[in-house]
């Protein structure tokens, strides 16, 4: 069981659940995660975390998300009681971030932090003591089991085969567990407005219900032949599982560095082996090598897939709902007959 102990304060304290079975599996969507806080240190309550003088009870919950995806999650169940700013933002890429000072700043005054764990963020834990933060901590993934990255798969960031992949965001049924973490964090950090947020909680989660169910018809209108695409990076593992559609990577190729030619001759060659109809460029990796992959092969190229962050307003993908939506609907265009 996973625990996340904030510590470069004088206060410490974990987010447990009560017992095993209130742990939320991803397909059990009436499931409601019940947390107890346990305090160590002898600490009493939670607004001893933040003595409150009349101003601080009037301002809004400085929440920081290490995210772009996580900073909408937040932004929807905080609703206008929180101010969420994202570290990464739009565009940015999660994994090799390199915090700068002003990082350090929204951390220290921020009463919530939310992260994505499962390795993902390996820069922060570093930031968070440097900016002597008190702030709650709620790792979003708690409770999801976590998948691991399999041999074959590419190998990118530091995540080898065995290690826990950290897109867990992928799947529609696993954000529905983020959004009851990120819930129940805002509600211990903030009890006076405990009544708004498991109300926007529930309103998004509705949506989120809906999206998946939206994502599972679109899938089954694809001939069940069709559905393998290739992708450079390794983000769709939960996607795949959730959602029946398999996603090859390029064997053997890093995306932190250029693939050779013998590299680009490989891919080729397992593009016409696998018979995959389609190659994706992502807003994370270089695209010009999957474009001359795909001239030579015949496969179509099918588009942008957004998986570790979303567009600015004006882009394709700028809530997680709009990401999740384009993302299918450019599989699905990609892979009809
Ligand atoms: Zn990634």
């Amino acid at each position: 069981m996973f625990q996340y102990l904030v510590s470069g304060g004088p206060l410490h304290f974990a987010l447990v659940p009560h017992s095993p079975s209130d742990i939320c599996e991803p397909q059990q969507k009436s499931c409601f995660c019940r947390f107890r806080l346990l305090f160590l240190l002898g600490l009493a309550t939670v607004s001893a975390i933040s003595p409150a003088s009349a101003q601080e009870k009037a301002a809004k919950l400085e929440v920081v998300a290490t995210f772009s995806i996580l900073g909408d999650l937040a932004r929807n169940v905080g609703g206008s009681h929180v101010d969420a700013t994202a570290l990464v933002g739009p565009n940015g890429d999660v994994h090799v971030y390199s915090p700068t000072p002003a990082d350090a700043e929204a951390i220290r005054n921020a009463r919530l932090v939310i992260v994505n764990g499962l390795g993902l963020e390996g820069w922060l834990p570093r930031l968070i003591e440097s900016s002597g933060s008190n702030a709650i901590t709620v790792v979003a993934t708690h409770g999801i089991v976590p998948r691991k990255i399999a041999a074959g798969e590419i190998l990118s960031r530091g995540h080898g085969a065995g290690a826990a992949d950290p897109h867990a965001w992928q799947s529609v049924p696993n954000v529905e567990i983020y959004v009851g973490n990120i819930r129940d964090a805002m509600v211990a950090a903030d009890p006076a407005n405990a009544t708004t947020y498991r109300a926007n909680a529930a309103a998004y989660l509705t949506k989120l219900e809906a999206l998946d169910h939206e994502v599972r018809e679109t899938v089954a209108r694809i001939p069940p032949d069709r559905r393998k695409v290739i992708s450079t990076h390794d983000a769709f593992g939960y996607f795949a599982a959730a959602y029946d559609v398999t996603f090859v990577a390029p064997e053997g190729v890093s995306t932190e560095t250029e693939p050779s030619a013998r590299d680009i001759a490989t891919i080729i060659a397992q593009i016409k082996k696998d018979r995959i109809p389609a190659v994706f460029l992502e807003n994370v990796s270089d695209p010009r090598i999957m474009r001359q992959i795909a001239s030579e092969t015949g496969a179509a190229i099918g588009g942008t897939l957004y998986s570790d962050s979303l567009t600015n307003e004006k882009g394709e993908a700028p809530t997680y709902i709009a990401m999740v939506r384009h993302n299918i609907s450019t599989i699905a265009s990609a892979l009809a007959n």
